[in-house]
């Protein structure tokens, strides 16, 4: 008897709940675009906004990102609750700088395009574009510990996307 080839039955994208957990945590397709165009305009002039919007969306597209980011969000949304066991609710909370771990999961986002991810991330890091100083001010009101890396993480994943684009034409 013939063997039947296991049936893998397509599974519902996370991507609508994904935009509306960012959304619902003051993060918009249209602000990582922004970052986006800003980091890639200097290399490729004729970079237009719908371009950048159309690689976030790329992104989100992934089911590993969709995963980093329902996870980062989770223990954002816990710590401001104060759900989380001690010690880890002291940790998040104040986002203490010995942590790390909020960076490691933003990089499992970033690595999706490879290296030329990484060195977007680490200058977003540093330089806190946009909407990134406005997380790490705390404007949204929330705890973005898990936050502002995963935006980070996003737009050097979608930057990076838009520079191999350029590379391969
Ligand atoms: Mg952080």
């Amino acid at each position: 008897m013939a063997e039947v080839a296991p049936q893998i039955r397509p599974r519902r994208s996370l991507k609508p709940e994904v935009v509306r957990w960012l959304a619902a945590r003051g993060v918009e397709v249209a602000d990582l675009a922004e970052i986006v165009y800003k980091l890639q305009v200097p290399y490729n002039p004729r970079l237009t906004m719908r371009e950048c919007i159309e690689s976030v969306e790329a992104v989100l597209d992934k089911r590993e990102v969709q995963h980093a980011i329902l996870t980062g969000i989770t223990l954002d949304l816990l710590a401001d609750e104060g759900a989380l066991p001690e010690p880890l609710q002291q940790i998040i909370a104040s986002d203490d700088p010995l942590y790390g771990i909020d960076e490691v999961l933003a990089l499992s986002i970033t690595n999706v395009y490879g290296s030329i991810g990484l060195t977007s991330f680490g200058y977003l890091d540093k330089c806190k574009e946009g909407l990134l100083g406005r997380l790490n001010n705390g404007e949204n009101g929330f705890t973005n510990t898990f936050l502002d890396d995963i935006v980070a993480g996003l737009a050097a994943a979608a930057s990076a996307r838009i520079a191999h684009k350029v590379q391969e034409s």
